[in-house]
């Protein structure tokens, strides 16, 4: 089998389906040199018992059936220099099956004025990819120096990231192993207020108890009391969970707001309108404009929004976009009968990993067809939401899916042609230079082990190379 992506959903499914399967041997292609997708280059640095999955994942790779190819990139037709970048064809035709557990590499935008014209708008994915060492988001470098104000649009747990990130004590943020870059940048930050701006009410939030406490708990950091009429006067009706976020929230923050360092707040029932630039710097955002919502049904976690004639202005230097991650489809997709769904931002499936498309003639019917071989897992197969723990049980139930398959005796992409699969031999002879910056598992651990050795000097658990070229450097 032929695993796309290297974070969660590919190796829990790996590791279902060899457990299951003694014979299955897994190839897992990488486009980054390093492993572990967003458990890398998401999960935020001072939660690092998160990454403990890590440990999981380390040894599943060590099974001699196991195969990590790390820094080549499956499909992508421009593929960054020194990065390896092999054609999916080449995995239907080397392997018996592919799971595409590539996960989601863009973000949602608003797509209002000013988003892509003024400067200090970010996407949330990026600034956390710049906090974590993300290759692609090094150079961010958000202007956070001359910034007093930040406004988050979104209010997910991603969102609430974001807001810690930029409020948290350095002296706390130096002892996890965010980038040194950001670290340099964080430490002249001069963000003393944050927005965390939602659409609906603190009762439709997406975000969870276990961030806003670690908010509310942040030494010197107050919170801005919330608009009581957006929660129920009476919490003893509200379900348990709802019930205990809503304390959380009224309680707010033992931070007493004249003395507190820093300060945030849930800014509600507003929607993002425009970005405005000031007269004295029309280039750089000074404000967002919203418009001023108000709820269908005030209580109910499912309420929808109307826009109301009152628009609000946010005066704020920086603003991050956090909206939610999406998967895009490799650019082979239609030659190789692969379906995406673009508004979903999903390759099309039975719900279960089987990856399936509607052929012309099957319209009138909605007949869905297996392609038989491929398979799904993860955030490209359920959409960027979930947890670790939500990712690795859709992982398992893909694993079942493949394992049923391959017991009954399905078609698989080579059991047509009755050759074993090549797998990585094939691929490489196939794709000739193009493979030649691959990465083993070996070498990942020399990165890993130079990155913690770059760590200790600094009297920190790792400190991360940002470009591919520094992790290649230390490889022998
Ligand atoms: P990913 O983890 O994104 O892995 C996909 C991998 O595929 C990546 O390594 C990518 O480089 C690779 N790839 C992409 N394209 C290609 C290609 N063409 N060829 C080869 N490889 C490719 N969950 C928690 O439980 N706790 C948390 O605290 C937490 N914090 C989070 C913070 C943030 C900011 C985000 C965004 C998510 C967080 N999550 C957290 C959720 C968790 O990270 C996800 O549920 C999980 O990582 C999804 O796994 P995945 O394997 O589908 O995708």
């Amino acid at each position: 089998m032929a695993v796309v992506g290297s974070g969660p959903a590919g190796f829990y499914t790996a590791h279902r389906v060899m457990t299951k399967l003694p014979n299955a041997y897994v190839d897992m292609y990488e486009a980054l040199p390093v492993p572990f997708g967003l458990v890398r280059h998401g999960v935020a640095p001072d939660h690092p018992e998160v990454k403990n999955c890590q440990e999981k994942f380390e040894n599943i790779a060590s099974s001699p059936r196991f195969r990590f190819i790390g820094n080549v990139s499956v499909g992508l037709s421009t593929p960054v220099k020194e990065q390896g970048v092999v054609k999916l064809r080449s995995l239907m035709h080397h392997y018996d099956s592919v799971l595409l557990a590539y996960g989601a590499s863009e973000d949602k935008r608003l797509e209002i004025p000013g988003e892509s014209t003024l400067n200090g708008i970010y996407s949330a994915r990026r600034f956390v990819g710049w906090y974590n060492g993300l290759p692609e988001c090094s150079n961010l470098d958000p202007a956070l120096v001359n910034a007093r104000e930040a406004v988050i649009i979104g209010q997910g747990n991603v969102a609430l990231d974001v807001a810690r990130i930029l409020l948290e004590d350095i002296d706390v943020l130096k002892n996890t192993d965010i980038t040194e870059h950001a670290l340099a940048i964080l430490s002249r930050s001069r963000v003393k207020r944050v927005h965390v701006v939602g659409r609906r009410g603190p009762m439709q939030a997406a975000f969870t108890i276990k961030e806003v406490r670690e908010l509310m708990n942040l030494p010197s950091v107050a919170f801005h009391p919330v608009d009581r009429s957006l929660i129920p006067m009476n919490l003893n009706l509200l379900p348990r969970a709802s019930k205990r976020l809503m304390e959380v929230i009224l309680k707010g923050s033992e931070a007493l707001m004249g003395r507190a360092r820093k300060s945030w707040s849930l800014d509600n029932c507003l929607a993002p309108s425009r970005f405005l630039g000031s007269i004295q710097s029309p280039n750089d955002v000074a404000s967002t404009e919203f418009n001023v919502m108000k709820l269908t049904d005030t209580f109910s976690p499912s309420s929808k929004t109307i826009a109301t004639s009152q628009t609000l202005q946010l005066p704020s230097e920086v603003v991050f976009r956090s909206v939610g991650y999406k998967s895009v489809a490799l650019p082979e997709f239609t030659a190789m009968g692969i379906q995406f769904d673009e508004s979903r931002g999903i390759v099309n499936n039975d719900g279960l990993g089987r990856a399936t498309r509607v052929l012309p003639t099957d319209q009138q019917t909605s007949t869905h067809r297996q392609v038989p071989g491929v398979y799904c897992a993860g955030w490209v197969k359920r959409g960027p939401t979930g947890v670790i723990a939500s990712t690795m049980q859709d992982a398992f139930t893909t694993a079942e899916a493949i394992i049923q398959d391959w017991i009954s005796g399905a078609e698989f992409l080579k059991s047509k042609e009755g050759t074993a699969a090549q797998g990585w031999e094939g691929v490489r002879q196939d794709e000739g230079s193009h493979t030649k910056h691959s990465v083993s598992w070996d070498q990942w651990l020399q990165i890993d082990r130079a990155e913690r050795h770059r760590g200790m000097e600094l009297g920190k658990q790792r400190a991360k190379f940002t470009s591919a070229r520094d992790m290649l450097s230390v490889i022998r």
